[in-house]
């Protein structure tokens, strides 16, 4: 099968390995000029990534996504580790906490590798570099769909670059990302709209990056992702003894964009005892890298029942985004770049309907439910934001936010819980099947009882936003 893949990123490389290693014909086309260059420092430094606004700013890969890639791309981990991944447990910084009581058997679950972005994308392409049946073309942008011409639900038949080359495929792969193109495509080509779901507000990310001079790394939080009044903060770690931590905001919270002055993020970061001294330890090697338009949005193209057009599926971001702050999107990229391998082993091209409706319903039922709790999440984040900047609590009767939050309260509390958190939180396990398990709900009940500790009051954070001025 000869499949064209649109977009070299996490989600389009990934699907480029995985179907080259199932036998089939790929091409990749991205629209970004350059190649990764040799080394991490270079990715890093040098390689200019236009089409991908996030390129710089802290990822991490969850061990969902490590496993993936140490089970069908094993080359692409030890590229990663040849380039300096290190390896990182999620749990690490809770195992010397009293009620943890240490690391256990099967903790290895947690491991992932630790490395900034670009020596991420690095390893994939160099991967994919050497892989039989790859063929990686950079600095091709994708302006239009061949299409076989029929007006009612047209069959894709291949694309058609910027500077006017027509490339046949049995199969397009959309992984063009947050701004695919592709959903403008199909209606120009003579299909239905897709059926897009967005919320208009959404988070803002101010992150910063550092280095040791030796390669250490700043002792690890407890748990990397922590929620408090008005803010949201996650450390990252990375290669070569980088790491960064990142501060998520409301978008529609004015007042807090003063992040994005050094001064006045450094203040902040220094508020927060789980994590302050991510800001302080070794020396800063990037301003406040500030990210807007991160808003949760779903492309679908089956529509009532039928595709909009057959020949063309979507993966990764172009299918849908989530929040950035619980560092999702390279896993469900991943995870639905092999699920588009399973799908097309099963059904192949013979019946692109089939083909098509098959990889929506798998889709929607095991990516579906992780991009709509993470959507609910933001939509309750936003109102409990909205309540603080005018000095009221938060209150909603939905149970799973209220769960949420008793989680969050309890999941250091508990060796049994802080695990049921850590399958959900690395998607190593859904939060049903974590929440079964026996006693955990009973355990997470009676431990948020005690309240959560209060961290630093948005008056606090505002009068450090203040004070930096
Ligand atoms: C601030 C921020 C922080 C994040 N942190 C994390 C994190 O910690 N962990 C995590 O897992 N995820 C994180 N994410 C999400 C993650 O960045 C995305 O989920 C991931 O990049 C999606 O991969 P993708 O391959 O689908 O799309 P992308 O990586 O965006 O790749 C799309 C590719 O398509 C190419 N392209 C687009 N249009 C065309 C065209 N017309 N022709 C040819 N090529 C085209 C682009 O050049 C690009 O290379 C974060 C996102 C943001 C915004």
């Amino acid at each position: 099968m000869n499949i064209v893949v649109i977009g070299g990123g996490l989600a389009g490389m990934t699907a480029a390995l995985l179907l080259a290693r199932s036998g089939e014909q790929v091409t990749v086309l991205d629209r970004d000029v350059t190649n990764p260059g040799e080394g991490a420092e270079e990715a890093w430094e040098q390689w200019q990534r236009p089409g991908v606004n996030q390129f710089r700013h802290p990822h991490i890969m969850l061990p969902a996504a490590y496993q993936l890639l140490a089970a069908e791309v094993p080359e692409a981990v030890a590229e990663l580790q040849a380039l300096g991944a290190a390896t990182h447990n999620m749990l690490a910084g809770a195992y010397d906490l009293p009620a943890i009581g240490g690391r256990l058997e099967g903790d290895e679950r947690f491991d992932t590798l630790a490395a900034r972005r670009p020596v991420i994308e690095a390893a994939l392409g160099n991967t994919a570099a050497k892989t039989a049946g790859i063929t990686v073309r950079r600095g091709v942008a994708v302006a239009g769909l061949l299409s076989d011409g029929g007006a009612i639900r047209p069959r894709v038949t291949g694309v058609r670059t910027r500077d006017g080359e027509s490339i046949a495929a049995d199969l397009v792969v959309d992984a063009g990302g947050r701004n695919s193109p592709v959903a403008t495509m199909l209606v120009d080509i003579g299909a239905a709209t897709p059926v897009i779901t967005r919320h208009d507000t959404g988070f803002l990310a101010y992150s910063r990056y550092f280095r040791s001079p030796d390669g250490s790394m700043p002792a690890q939080s407890p748990w990397p992702l922590e929620h408090h009044d008005s803010i949201s903060l996650t450390t990252v770690p990375g290669d070569a003894g980088t790491w960064a931590l990142a501060l998520f905001v409301a978008a529609r919270d004015r007042e807090l964009r003063a992040l994005s002055e050094p001064a006045a993020w450094q203040r902040v970061a220094a508020l927060y005892p789980e994590m302050a001294h991510w800001s302080t330890y070794g020396e800063p090697i990037t301003g406040v890298l500030a990210m807007s338009g991160m808003e949760a949005r779903h492309r679908r193209i089956v529509v009532d029942g039928l595709p909009v057009a057959t020949g063309i599926l979507s993966i990764g971001d172009a299918w849908a985004t989530t929040d950035p702050t619980f560092g999702m999107g390279i896993t469900m990229g991943m995870s639905h770049a092999l699920l588009l391998r399973d799908v097309l082993r099963e059904q192949g091209i013979g019946d692109l309907d089939k083909l098509a409706l098959r990889f929506d319903e798998a889709t929607e039922s095991t990516l579906g439910p992780a991009y709509e709790a993470t959507a609910a999440w933001d939509l309750h984040r936003l109102a409990q934001t909205d309540g603080s900047i005018a000095g009221l609590a938060y209150e909603t009767d939905d149970q799973d936010w209220m769960l949420r939050q008793a989680l969050e309260i309890a999941k250091l509390g508990d060796p049994d819980v802080l695990r049921a958190f850590g399958d959900v939180g690395s998607m190593l396990t859904s939060p049903e099947d974590a929440l079964a398990r026996p006693g955990v709900v009973d355990r997470i009940i009676e431990l948020a009882g005690a309240g959560a500790t209060p961290g630093p009051s948005r008056a606090e954070l505002l009068a450090a936003l203040k004070g930096a001025r």
